[in-house]
């Protein structure tokens, strides 16, 4: 199976660096039962093409792979599609061979993963049950799409299609990452195989997080997410549960790393971990929604609102106007609806929020003239590199009077026994930072934006790690 991709970026040999692959080779890395090779078709200034090619050995397939009851040998373990067509080996070879391009770094010339190219895509041999149906999964992602049906015998016409397309997507700006991780996520989940060769929990949970930025919003989220779920069922029965949850970070309340400790078996002391940070949760939300009203605030952002739980409390102190909740997540913005009763709100009280789409990352001149912003535990959902965006769109661009941000403390992470070192406490989280580096960084943006800035603990303090969460206010002027 090939996979190639072009740009006319100019200079398009940028491609090159992009995916940490020099144009002048060819170059090859193992995978599971065979090998992905990476070559340049075409590399001029105008026009740069890399292609990957997958060679999977059908034999050692076979050898490794025995069937969910064991059976050893059958035809159809043989004669099967699994050496040809785009399925998750292609997914697996993408991520091995392009492992930088996809998680957004590029050593060499650090701007360049940020930048939109025009790029286009073209997978043979991509099994799909129609052309709709590819249509379907790509089209909302804002690619111009073309397919190309593949008869099952062009010898012998009356047979018709077979279940084989080549597909072409054309974005005019996109960045590979993106590009990557749609096909990285969305070509398995065509692939009705009903062999997986997921090859660990690992590989799922990376699945998973290729998602988080883009999965939430598709329209078709849910199958996309049922269709993978065959693969990572199989690998791992709570990541179904995590994802039935949600597709994407959603309730930050319970620090899903619990949930997860919760789900496989929950033991006394586990138990005991999950509620101490349910109550931190809602201690995090008390308190911001206390200084809120410290400084009489009458128009307030919530910035990142989730499923709306701070807006609950706003709602309860009659000195606030109006509410702008904003969140990036569909789902997440209807669960708020639902939770806050918005439907059956007084029509006053209705009229005093406003529920909205938008991310934090693009300037919105609807966040302009606020009192106050609140920003609960959403900056470490953001990408590190992202976070200049981010400081512009508030600090610079809507200006509130005040901001209150709150992110987890990692120096605290050591005391929650559910968790190893170095991990987050949740599996959307970019990263968690130390009281250092979350002071380092708001003291960076007061000074960049004209604010004053005092950060404090946020939970039970304790001498050598600090409080479990941390709290930065900012202060315009
Ligand atoms: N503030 C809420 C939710 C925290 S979870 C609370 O404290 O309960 C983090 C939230 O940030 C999620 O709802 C997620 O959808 C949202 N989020 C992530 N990236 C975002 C972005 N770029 N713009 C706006 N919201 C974003």
């Amino acid at each position: 199976m090939l996979l190639t991709i072009t740009t006319t970026h100019q200079p398009a040999t940028d491609l090159g660096y992009l995916l940490h692959k020099n144009p002048a080779r060819l170059q090859s890395v193992d995978i599971a039962y065979g090998q992905a090779h990476v070559f340049y078709p075409e590399a001029t200034a105008e026009r740069c093409t890399a292609a990957l090619l997958l060679d999977i050995d059908p034999i050692a397939l076979v050898r490794n792979h025995r069937g969910p009851t064991g059976e050893g040998f059958a035809l159809e373990q043989y004669v099967n599609d699994r050496p040809y067509a785009a399925s998750s080996f292609l997914s697996t070879a993408l991520a091995k061979a392009f492992n930088t391009a996809m998680n957004g770094t590029c050593k060499d010339r650090p701007e360049l993963p940020d930048v939109s190219l025009p790029l286009e895509a073209t997978v043979a041999a991509l099994p799909a049950t129609s052309t709709e149906q590819l249509r379907r999964l790509f089209a909302p992602l804002g690619y111009e799409i073309e397919v190309e049906e593949h008869p099952l015998d062009p010898t012998v016409p009356q047979w018709g299609a077979s279940r084989y397309h080549t597909l072409r997507l054309r974005h005019s700006a996109l960045r590979l990452r993106d590009l990557l991780s749609h096909l990285y996520v969305l070509i398995p989940v065509l692939d009705r195989g009903d062999k997986h060769y997921w090859i660990s929990q690992d590989e799922a949970e990376k699945l998973l997080r290729r998602g988080a930025e883009w999965l939430p919003q598709h329209p078709d989220r849910e199958f996309i997410t049922r269709r993978y779920l065959r693969f990572a069922e199989f690998v791992n029965p709570t990541l179904k549960r995590l994802l039935a949850l949600d597709a994407e970070a959603s309730d930050d309340a319970s620090e899903p790393l619990a949930e997860l400790t919760a789900i496989s078996d929950a033991t006394g002391a586990a138990a005991a971990e999950t509620a101490a940070k349910q109550n931190l949760h809602d201690l995090r939300l008390d308190r911001v929604a206390e200084e809120i009203k410290g400084i009489g605030a009458t128009r307030v952002l919530d910035l990142g609102c989730g499923e709306g739980k701070l807006v609950r409390r706003l709602l309860k102190n009659p000195k606030i106007e109006h509410i702008l909740a904003m969140d990036v997540s569909w789902r997440e913005l209807e669960r708020a609806q639902q939770r806050l009763h918005v439907a059956e709100m007084p029509p006053r009280q209705r009229e005093r929020l406003t529920l909205t789409q938008g991310s934090l990352l693009y300037h919105d001149p609807r966040l302009a003239g606020y009192d106050a912003a609140a920003v609960v535990e959403v900056i470490e959902h953001l990408d590190e590199s992202r976070l200049a965006a981010f400081e512009e769109v508030v600090f610079a661009r809507a200006r509130p009077g005040t901001v209150f941000v709150t992110t987890p403390n990692a120096d605290y992470n050591q005391r929650y026994e559910s968790l190893a070192a170095g991990d987050f406490r949740h599996h959307d989280h970019r990263f968690e930072w130390t009281r250092a580096q979350f002071t380092a960084w708001a003291e960076g943006v007061a000074e960049r934006h004209g604010y004053r800035v005092r950060v404090e603990p946020l939970g039970p303090a304790e001498a050598e790690v600090g409080a479990p969460s941390q709290l930065a206010v900012f202060e315009v002027g």
